[in-house]
């Protein structure tokens, strides 16, 4: 009897194709994690007890001889934000809290054209909004490591399922941060690629010229792998481009070690509010890439620190604007016959209160007589720091740092300080404000046993070079 708690995603293809597991079986068993520990953790939102027959139609399939796609009999989960045509959809909001998503997210479509078998849609913060997962509708999740903490945010049901074994990978958004922040602080991989490669059609959008779909992974080359399946040009995304989509897995064995490779380290990271121990645990991993060839060049690049601000001017502005939707009409509850009535009862009764500060950040900042000195300011600040960051790659092939300043927090410990809490992104919003590729990976633990995280980035569409830079990091990480 093998113990389906070991085995990882590779494996699971493998033992599937060759008739040695059914999925069925190892759904079941998926499942039945989701439904015990997955509801203790508060991880999903919707667990699907029906995805049992799309596993045994993959059985079938593979008994008949017939052909199955790469991720044939797979369980994975998808972060709520993600449609998910005839299932419940509700962005971890109570404003779409009955929701049915009428068509699925291309990112969706793409892994169900492979075979993928979604056993349940995971909790998150409302609309994406947040850095803990306590923000959510749907109540707090739990990071598996240590209850009393958080598991990041907002992929917080993405993160803190897959740390507990449950599903094989998992999808989630990234927006200034979400996947790679949660990731980090459960121990994990996580993919942001550049903005545009993977499609946003079906994502609900949070603040369109940012979100991201990415992965969550126990390793570099399974996020790659899945990278590979769900990118590309869709047309139902005019932000997507007509570039091709690399072999990212193929190309992860083209670069063999971390040689000549040029690690850039802004010292701005180092600088303020990082603790102790990630900044021990990062600098001996930059050590250590140095130790097998990297090439470490210290840079300066003060314009970094504008991020958090930038990204708090545009982020709520683009949020003001989607919110609009969500008038109690065409989305989510009806609470009366007028119009104007029925949308103020709406919204002040569903949506959660960080949605609402958000809605009202943005709604400032692009009112007229503030527009120009916010809006527009922080949109010419974006190009800057876009500008600042091209360059760098100029020289150096990567910029490497903390993905977050601090560990898994204790749960409340920042939920009553929004400010604090925004300061969790001071590392991830970069890369989104440029829109560039990075990922975070984990690069050890504190005395306490909480994970680190350690985040790579590289220039637009260069995924193929930050995989296989990340995977030769990880594997160093590994041997000591
Ligand atoms: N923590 C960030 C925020 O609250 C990032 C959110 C995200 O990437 N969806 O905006």
């Amino acid at each position: 009897m093998k113990d389906l708690s070991k085995i990882r995603l590779f494996e699971a293809i493998d033992l599937i194709k060759k008739q040695k597991l059914k999925s069925e079986e190892l759904v079941r068993y998926h499942l039945e994690l989701a439904n015990t520990k997955g509801k203790d953790l508060n991880a999903f939102i919707t667990v699907l007890d029906d995805s049992i027959e799309k596993a045994r139609e993959v059985d079938q399939k593979i008994q008949e001889g017939k052909k199955v796609g790469l991720l044939a009999g797979i369980p994975c989960t998808v972060k709520d934000i993600l449609m998910t045509k005839g299932i419940r959809t509700t962005a971890a909001s109570k404003i779409l809290k009955d929701f049915i998503a009428p068509y699925s997210a291309t990112v969706v479509e793409k892994l169900e054209e492979e075979g993928a078998v979604i056993i349940g849609k995971t909790n998150c913060d409302p609309f994406a909004y947040g850095a803990s997962g306590e923000n959510s509708g749907f109540g707090p999740t739990l990071n598996p490591i240590d209850n009393t903490r958080v598991p990041g945010g907002s992929s917080s049901g993405a993160a803190a399922s897959l740390a507990a074994g449950i599903g094989l990978f998992a999808i989630g958004t990234d927006t200034g941060g979400s996947v790679r922040q949660p990731a980090s602080l459960c121990g994990l991989v996580g993919l942001k690629v550049t903005y545009g490669r993977n499609s946003r059609y079906g994502l609900i959008a949070m603040a369109s010229s940012f979100d991201t779909p990415g992965i969550l992974s126990h390793t570099v080359r399974e996020a790659a792998f899945i990278e590979e399946i769900i990118a590309g040009k869709d047309s139902k995304d005019a932000t997507t481009y007509d570039l091709p989509v690399e072999n990212y897995f193929k190309k992860l064995n083209e670069i063999k070690n971390l040689d000549k490779v040029k690690v850039g380290v802004p010292k701005q990271y180092f600088e303020q509010g990082i603790t102790q121990d990630v900044k021990q645990a990062v600098q001996k991993t930059i050590t250590k890439m140095k130790k097998n060839g990297a090439e470490i060049i210290d840079v300066s690049l003060p314009i970094l620190k504008q991020g958090i601000s930038v990204y708090y001017i545009l982020v709520p502005s683009e949020i003001s604007s989607n919110m609009a939707r969500y008038d109690g009409i065409r989305f989510g509850r009806k609470e009366e016959d007028n119009y104007m009535q029925n949308l103020l009862k709406t919204r002040s009764k569903y949506l959660e209160p960080e949605v609402k500060r958000r809605i009202m950040l943005g709604t400032y900042a692009l009112s007229a007589g503030y527009a120009d000195e916010y809006y527009k300011h922080a949109s010419r600040v974006r190009v800057k720091i876009t500008r600042e960051i091209m360059e760098l790659f100029k020289e150096v092939d990567i910029l490497v740092g903390p993905t977050s300043p601090f560990v898994a927090f204790k749960l409340g410990e920042k939920s009553n300080d929004p400010l604090a809490m925004y300061l969790a992104d001071v590392y991830t919003v970069n890369a989104n404000i440029a829109g560039c590729p990075a990922i975070s990976i984990n690069c050890g633990y504190n005395k306490e046993g909480l994970p680190i995280g350690f985040q790579i980035m590289s220039e637009k569409f260069s995924e193929a070079k930050l995989l296989g830079i990340a995977a030769n990091t990880e594997k160093i990480i590994n041997e000591s």
